[in-house]
């Protein structure tokens, strides 16, 4: 029988592929596919050249996907095949080899990874040359994105540079068949950077500072703790005056902290988990996920009003060598209110020296070169998704279309993150914040830098929010490139039509605080007819007008006046406060009309007594929630009816007029109706709302896809209550995932829009192909 002749394949390999082990994965798992060939790193992504039976290559490439290493990702991989020319001698076995210079293709660099099962036996096994090192790592796990300087992802280009390897780190960094092989994060005991306790009486090194901070935890002291994309306050969820000291030097009353568990088991103590939940908790990534609390010993200003609890796993070996001695603790962002989160051991030794209540600071000596806060996740309807993007997901890309220009988007005001896009891949960055401060601009600025050189992209052209006063807005004009304006909500569609690959148009409900609409009104509760290029406004609330001073937003009891003024209710007498909204909105001092659901939720939390000015952003519709969450909970829900409301017609476009609600809901509460069964019966309007509003446009325009985005859809009550509507309804609904719903996705929808319509200028084909070439 005559052999079967070889072929030759050349695979490109896209997506998170460098410093995650893969390369010494793909000659293993060659080499036992019985295939010859080499395997190397090119300028941002895996090159495998593989030689041997086509069958055999077949199996070699569909386990490459399903054996991939934790913590990689594959977003694509181009496959050419050619037979092997008889004087072509195939390759003896099959090397890893240099990484190979140039190489064009998008430069993907990795996210920081959480420490590895492997390292983490080692760091408790007494006698390993790792035992108790707070810096263990190997090619699956350790930082990454935040202490990387350049790309090719090498020691030189890292913040491990200034550490020289000891002969043992040197060999296994040698060695192709060690798990350090080219793992750039490599140290031990005899080598690497050096941990250190400072507190207001000395300080510690080695194994005794992170004894040193355990005990200072534990006598309810706070500490400042390097991590990985900033340092985190930390303080014992136990212990109610630590809670208390720990919010007034962060300048937070009421905002739910994030608690750590130093395993599964003790965070199933305190919430309730699912399987997916699990999950997300255990992923590379180790997110904060918002769990359902249980009754426990973490005391109450921990979590405040809340139902949820962010908990969330330790990801650096120093967390878990502190939290072994601790238990859990309370781990938020070392900053002040929404300022920047502190990275830089300057900042934080200065931070030390204003603040007494500051009791010390655990740090090293590895430099934090990026800025990264934790990332918020839940699951809603069995399937996470996202409400802060940051660490352990910065700088992963999401797929677009190829063909447009380099561009940038520059995002909204609050929440702000930018996105840059390059041959067909959108990188949306971490969440600077609201870029209302000084320092929050700094970063901001130098975050635009820092990206465009990273990942070496060149804007052609700058896409921004519409709102004149926004300052990213302004900041685009700097550019001196194209700018493309482009209406926010339409924006927060268009964020979740680049996530799910959508060109035809859909229904896009936008439902967020605020946002400029073209025609002078505040919009904010939006049906759209959208396509990523453009799109009609369908639909809307009923503008109402509001007072309009930048404080009247946290102001819920303003805005719950506001809907009762225009509901017809008069002002109690005797409450001077509302007869001056009342007067005001009489004369039409001072007001803006506004469309804004988000508002109605803080207004209709305010008319329930359940918070009437919000000390964070959201937490009028967040308590609100929560209130008609435990009502769910203990009623099971059954039976509940909507409010009435009122559906007109104007230009063409639905009017939605919450009045009747806004008149029945206020009669019952002011007969001693429960604020959360209220409450519970104004998610389900809500819910029925869109499903009557996307079922007449359906009807209407011949579409069938519903795309839901913006800051009210972080509601979880909302979405599993609308979404199964929806379904019934014969819709297919989009939502976001991979960004937040709220202004944080903006700049990928942004990136799209300006993507798209490029390309349909330049009259490309709208349906590009996104699904993983093979
Ligand atoms: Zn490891
Ligand atoms: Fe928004």
């Amino acid at each position: 029988m005559a052999p079967v002749p070889a072929v030759k394949a050349v695979l490109q390999v896209y997506g998170v592929v460098q410093g995650v082990g893969f390369r010494p994965f793909a000659a293993r798992l060659a080499r036992e596919h019985g295939l010859s060939g080499t395997v190397r790193n090119v300028l941002g992504h895996v090159q495998i050249e593989a030689v041997g039976e086509a069958g055999d290559i077949d199996r070699f490439v569909r386990a490459l996907e399903a054996q991939k290493p934790p913590g990689s990702h594959i977003s694509r991989l181009i496959r050419q095949t050619e037979p092997l020319s008889p004087e072509e001698a195939p390759p003896e076995g099959f090397a890893i080899v240099q990484s190979g210079g140039g190489g064009e293709g998008a430069v993907m660099p990795t996210p920081d990874l959480s420490i590895c099962p492997d390292c983490l036996r080692e760091l408790f096994t007494p006698g390993d040359p790792r035992q108790g090192n707070p810096f263990i790592s190997c090619t699956h796990c350790g930082p990454r994105f935040s202490i990387m300087r350049a790309i090719p992802y090498d020691r030189e280009n890292t913040a491990m540079a200034p550490f020289p390897l000891c002969p043992l780190c040197g060999a296994q960094y040698r060695d192709p068949d060690d798990r350090r092989y080219h793992a750039q994060t490599v140290c031990c005991n005899a080598c690497g950077p050096t941990l250190a306790y400072r507190h207001r009486g000395g300080g510690a090194a080695g194994g005794e500072a992170v004894a040193q901070a355990a005990a200072a935890l534990l006598r309810g002291e706070i500490v400042a703790i390097k991590g990985i994309g900033g340092y985190h306050f930390a303080s014992w969820p136990f212990d109610g005056r630590a809670v208390s000291d720990l919010r007034a030097l962060k300048g937070r009353e009421r905002k739910p902290f994030a608690v750590m568990f130093e395993n599964l088991s003790s965070l199933q103590e305190h919430c309730e988990v699912s399987k997916v939940e699990t999950e997300l908790l255990k992923s590379p990534a180790r997110p904060i996920v918002l769990l359902e609390r249980k009754p426990s010993a973490i005391c109450e200003g921990v979590y405040t009003t809340s139902t949820y609890l962010g908990a969330f796993l330790p990801y650096t070996p120093l967390q878990h060598l502190l939290l072994r001695k601790t238990g859990p603790l309370v781990m938020t962002s070392a900053n002040v209110s929404s300022l920047p989160i502190l990275k830089d051991d300057a900042e934080v030794l200065a931070f030390f020296q204003a603040h007494e209540q500051l009791g010390g600071i655990l740090l090293h000596d590895r430099a934090i070169l990026r800025r990264l806060d934790d990332s918020v996740t839940a699951v809603a309807l069995g399937g996470a998704y996202m409400i802060r993007r940051a660490r352990g997901y910065v700088p992963v890309a999401l797929p677009l279309p190829d063909g447009g220009p380099p561009l940038i988007a520059l995002g909204a005001q609050q929440k702000n993150t930018v996105c840059l896009y390059q041959g067909g891949y959108a990188y949306p960055s971490t969440e600077i914040g609201d870029l209302d401060s000084v320092e929050a601009m700094d970063v901001y600025q130098e975050t635009v830098k820092d990206m465009q050189s990273l990942l070496r992209i060149k804007p052609e052209l700058a896409v921004c929010d519409m709102h004149p006063g926004y300052a990213s807005t302004q900041k685009a004009a700097e550019l001196s490139i194209p700018v493309l304006p482009v209406q926010h909500h339409h924006a927060h569609i268009a964020s979740v039509m680049a996530e799910h690959g959508l060109t035809e148009p859909v229904i896009g409900v936008a439902f967020d605080g605020t946002g400029y609409g073209p025609d002078g009104t505040v919009w904010g509760g939006e049906f759209l007819i959208a396509t990523p290029e453009t799109f009609v406004r369908a639909g809307h609330l009923k503008p109402v007008p509001l007072l309009g001073s930048d404080e009247s937003v946290r102001q819920g009891w303003k805005s719950a006046a506001c809907l009762l003024h225009d509901a017809g209710i008069a002002a109690p007498s005797g409450d001077s406060r509302l007869s001056l909204v009342h007067a005001a909105l009489s004369h039409g001092v001072n007001t803006i009309r506004s469309s804004s659901m988000g508002r109605v939720f803080d207004a209709i939390s305010a008319m329930l007594g359940i918070c009437r000015e919000s000390g964070y952003d959201g937490q009028g519709a967040i308590e609100l929630e929560n209130a008609a969450a435990g009502y769910l909970k203990k009623s099971g829900g059954a039976d509940v009816s909507p409010f009435p409301f009122h559906l007109g017609e104007e230009d063409g476009k639905i009017v939605a007029d919450l009045s009747p609600l806004v008149r029945e809901l206020h009669a019952l509460a002011q007969e001693g109706g429960k604020p959360e069964a209220l409450a519970f019966r104004f998610h389900v309007t809500v819910s029925r709302l869109v499903e009557t509003v996307c079922t007449a446009l359906s009807a209407r325009h011949g579409i069938r896809a519903v795309a839901l985005s913006g800051g009210v859809f972080l509601n979880r009550l909302l979405v599993e209550d609308a979404v199964p509507r929806l379904r019934r309804a014969g819709l297919t609904v989009y939502r976001n995932r991979q960004v937040s719903p709220g202004d944080g996705g903006v700049s990928l929808g942004q990136a799209y829009i300006g993507l798209m319509s490029r390309r349909a200028k330049e009259g490309k084909a709208p349906c590009a192909s996104l699904s993983p070439e093979s």
